[in-house]
């Protein structure tokens, strides 16, 4: 299975900003070795449609839980889909800390995607505290279970462990396959022979310099990254490792 370079500009780049990494993007890509998404604020997704080569897919950091209607600031799955959008980020760690985004919405907001026709990418991870306890393959592998309660198969799994999230601190590779395989192991008692061909990826400090180790290992299958995916010179460091 191809990697999946997930690039999660979070609030960053307005649309002129996003336009002008797009291009440089588009005359830096001379082939694509993973398949790349940019995961951008929703008012960049028209630029991006506009201006990132074929290949290269995008989508949105959240998505509603609703179909339409009255739920002011929310952006709905179709809205998304009209834009030419493929995925959408469910329950990243900022959303669930800030915005108190519990399993149970993040399951409602990955299921909305799908039935929007978007693969959502369902975030989880543990805390500093829960590593350090050693609890962190039981504690993920709940979140994981409440995130995809009546979400389908078509989905990809992002494992962030928190406090390896813009901090600089990356989690082993050995630390990510360790929790990668469990999580696939879970993955095949939900969906019993499609959990082979879910795409499962690592986030958290993630960079030109260790992103082939890490999506090397048999269970990672490419890579959510934060920090590293704003500069287009090492995004295209990135697909070039992979
Ligand atoms: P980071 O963020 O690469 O800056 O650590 C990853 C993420 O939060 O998705």
């Amino acid at each position: 299975m191809n990697n999946l370079l997930a690039l999660n500009w979070k609030m960053n780049k307005t649309p002129t900003e996003a336009k002008a990494w797009a291009e440089e993007v588009r005359s830096g890509l001379h082939q694509s070795y993973a398949d790349v998404a940019v995961l951008a604020p929703a008012i960049n997704l028209p630029t991006l449609a506009a201006e990132l080569p074929q290949s290269v897919a995008f989508g949105a950091q959240d998505i509603s839980e609703h179909e339409s209607g009255a739920y002011t600031g929310e952006i709905s799955g179709a809205m998304l889909k009209d834009v030419g959008a493929r995925y959408a980020i469910v329950g990243h760690s900022e959303r669930r800390e800030y915005h108190g985004e519990t399993d149970a919405n993040v399951a409602a907001k990955a299921a909305q995607a799908q039935a929007s026709g978007l693969t959502p990418i369902v975030c989880v991870g543990e805390g500093l505290d829960v590593r350090e306890q050693g609890e962190h393959v039981a504690h993920t592998l709940a979140q994981l279970r409440g995130s995809l309660e009546g979400v389908g198969a078509d989905v990809v799994v992002a494992y962030e462990p928190v406090w390896a999230i813009g901090t600089g601190k990356t989690a082993t590779a050995e630390d990510a396959e360790e929790m990668a395989a469990a999580i696939r192991e879970a993955l095949h008692s939900f969906y019993a022979d499609q959990a082979g061909s879910i795409r499962i990826l690592y986030g958290g400090s993630v960079k030109p310099e260790n992103i082939a180790e890490i999506c090397g290992k048999p269970n990672v299958n490419g890579a959510l990254v934060g920090g590293a995916s704003l500069k287009a010179a090492d995004v295209l460091a990135m697909n070039e490792a992979l």
